[in-house]
């Protein structure tokens, strides 16, 4: 279990996706990765529309370089993680 862990400011662990695979670069999981998941909601959490702007212009990416039929639907995988409703504490 990694629950409760705080991320430290480094800089070698960007979880930043590898295309046109769309696997994180640091860990090999689907990307978002549930750290980047966990960091995107940190970074834009006085933000989150702009999260899910940049979250869409990843899936629009994601959708030209991937095959059309992989599991999951790739909106599930990049948008269907954000929490709903306006505010969560
Ligand atoms: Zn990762």
């Amino acid at each position: 279990m990694t629950g409760g862990a705080e991320f430290s400011a480094s800089t070698t662990d960007d979880h930043a996706p590898l295309t046109p695979g769309w696997s994180c670069a640091t860990c090999g999981a689907e990307w978002p990765c549930a750290p980047k998941r966990a960091r995107l909601l940190e970074e834009y959490r006085a933000d989150r529309a702009m999260l899910s702007v940049y979250l869409g212009s990843c899936l629009a990416a994601a959708a030209e370089d991937l095959p059309p039929s992989r599991g999951p639907s790739l909106q599930d995988r990049f948008i269907g993680w954000l929490p709903r409703g306006p505010r969560v504490s």
